[in-house]
């Protein structure tokens, strides 16, 4: 089997120079244990704050050691009474072709008919409990509720936006990188969006939430955040998914020069991390679920084939080149 290894820590933008690809002896099972043929993994901005060697709330990767994160695959032998051949399992140890791990650290799941396995990294998955978590319980978001989505065309945003105007959104706007991703956004749905290279975000915003928003949803940090605060109504509420926009910058990056306008408008800004939420996952996965069945939420995927192409993968995630979800198959 084959796994990647980090190589190097980048400073500013990764390349494939900090990736190993590396053939390893198949590792023998002990008592507990289970193998795993991954058949997808996931590729998450993330995966960037851990290539650099600092605190965080999740470890660092180790330099010669293999990456880690969400994968999907089938369990090919088993030392444990609770998994079997055959099972599919979600866990995290992805980067690589083969999985060896303890069986508690693996959750089996139940393949939906009519749905790729890969949704459980998704849809059916972290992607979406971000989005739901973040939406509903962290901005507490409210019916009538105008909502502006950065990101909106990565995997969580195009999933916050429709479960805003399925929950009763007044407005939904999103803001994405290129022509085709504007598109896209009102095919799913947003009332408004624009492509954030055409002109600044915040009068791009003015225009089309004239009346202001409620909610923001930040998956972008920097330009995005400052907009948003200038739009923000009173009380409104920003849940802080992440900061693409500065995950490669080099230097501290200037806060949004607005802030204090957060004191007059009783805003509400809050950081959060998916996985807090996990309790929320059954519910998001009824929800969620039922829509999908419903044909009333859609998803997308953007594939990659093979584990030598997963740091491409990555770094294209990181440019912009996904559509919904960057997966990686196996
Ligand atoms: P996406 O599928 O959204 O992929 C990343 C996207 O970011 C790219 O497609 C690109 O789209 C956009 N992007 C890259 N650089 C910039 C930039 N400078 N300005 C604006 N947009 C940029 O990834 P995810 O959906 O997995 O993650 C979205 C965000 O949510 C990230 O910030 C991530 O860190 C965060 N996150 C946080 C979690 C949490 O628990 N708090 C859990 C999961 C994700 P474009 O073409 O539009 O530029």
């Amino acid at each position: 089997p084959r796994q990647i290894n980090l190589a190097s820590r980048p400073s500013g933008w990764p390349t494939a120079d900090n990736f190993d690809l590396v053939e390893v002896g198949s590792q023998p099972l002990e008592e507990g244990q289970v193998r795993v043929r991954n058949q997808f993994m996931s590729v998450d901005p993330y995966m960037r704050g851990r290539m650099n060697d600092v605190p965080s709330y999740i470890p660092p990767f180790q330099l010669g050691r293999p990456l880690d994160g969400g994968a999907v695959g089938v369990v090919v032998e088993s030392r444990s009474a609770d998994l079997a051949e055959g099972d599919l399992v979600l866990h995290g140890l992805g980067w690589r072709d083969e999985a060896v791990l303890d069986a508690a650290r693996a959750r089996r799941l139940t393949p939906v008919e009519g749905l790729s396995n890969s949704a459980f990294l998704a849809v059916l998955g972290m992607t979406s409990l971000t989005a739901y978590a973040g939406l509903l319980d962290v901005a507490s978001f409210k019916e009538g509720d105008a909502v502006f989505v950065s990101g909106a065309a990565g995997a969580v945003g195009s999933i916050v936006g429709q479960i805003a105007k399925l929950k009763g959104a007044s407005l939904v706007v999103g803001s994405a990188g290129s022509a085709e991703k504007v598109e896209y956004l009102r095919g799913i749905g947003y009332d408004a969006a624009f492509n954030y290279k055409d002109a600044p975000v915040a009068e791009q915003l003015k225009k089309a939430a004239p009346d202001g928003i409620d909610v923001y949803f930040d998956n972008v940090g920097a330009d995005h955040l400052e907009a948003a605060i200038g739009s923000l109504r009173t009380f409104g509420r920003v849940a802080m998914c992440g900061a693409i926009a500065v995950y490669n910058s080099t230097e501290p990056t200037p806060a949004p020069r607005n802030l204090a306008l957060a004191i007059g408008k009783r805003l509400t800004l809050r950081g959060f991390i998916a996985s807090d939420h996990a309790d929320r996952m059954p519910a998001m996965v009824d929800e969620v679920g039922g829509w999908l069945r419903e044909g009333r939420l859609s998803y997308e995927e953007t594939i990659v084939d093979g584990l030598e192409n997963a740091p491409e993968a990555f770094l294209g995630m990181l440019r912009g080149e996904n559509t919904g979800k960057m997966i990686v198959r196996l």
